[in-house]
């Protein structure tokens, strides 16, 4: 089902984001989701791979997803991609990160606004964005080939914290349930932190958004 598409995935920054390199095995062309630090890692992990990113997409504005946004595209030219919602989240991720201590590389501005249905390619491959505000109202999903990028909308036995600006638990359930347990069982679901789960699992056992949770 996954043939050709080949995902390498790093754990990058304090807060060890998963950043992910999906590339097309047949063209070499690659997309980065959420270089959230690192970019030396993830450069040379494309040079080693023989990739050319030409997508950098973040899945939302968080600060700790976006960190390396200048780095990478200064380096390879991608098409920065983000949803409109979360445009104010990245354009102030640095005052946001200070709450934390950190700091951050001011990410560029996008380059294209993603949103619901929208579709890209990454070589041969396909990829369909799915909205899923609650965790960031500007949270999305990219779907192909039977994998699923998720961001902070969803991890292996729960759900991403609603309780940050913008956040909206209720949103985040309905948009799950709306949106993701629509998709197969054997759908794989590789999330912002943490380890890969699949929809079919999370459908039935997640104890907050799962099939046994009356909300
Ligand atoms: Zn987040
Ligand atoms: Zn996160």
């Amino acid at each position: 089902m996954s043939e050709g598409l080949v995902i390498h995935q790093l754990s990058v920054g304090p807060l060890q984001v998963n950043c992910f390199l999906v590339a097309c095995q047949k063209t070499r062309e690659a997309m980065v989701v959420d270089p959230g630090e690192d970019a030396d890692r993830i450069l040379s992990l494309a040079g080693i791979e023989g990739l050319t990113i030409n997508v950098v997409v973040n899945t939302h504005g968080h600060f700790d997803h976006i960190g390396a946004n200048q780095q990478v595209v200064t380096a390879t030219g991608a098409t920065l991609m983000l949803h409109a919602s979360d445009l104010s989240l990245l354009q102030n991720a640095r005052h946001h990160a200070q709450v934390y201590g950190l700091t951050v590389t001011q990410s560029p501005d996008p380059d294209r606004l993603i949103d619901q249905g929208d579709t890209f390619m990454v070589g041969e491959h396909e990829f369909k964005v799915l909205h899923v505000p609650g965790h960031s109202p500007g949270s999305i999903c990219l779907l192909s080939d039977g994998h699923l990028f998720v961001g902070d909308v969803l991890f292996a036995g729960s759900i991403g914290r609603t309780d940050l600006p913008g956040g909206n638990f209720d949103l985040l359930v309905s948009g799950v349930r709306k949106r993701l347990f629509c998709l197969p069982d054997d759908t794989i679901v590789h999330p912002g932190h943490g380890p890969d789960t699949t929809i079919g699992q999370e459908r039935r056992h997640n104890p907050f958004v799962g099939d046994g949770v009356n909300r």
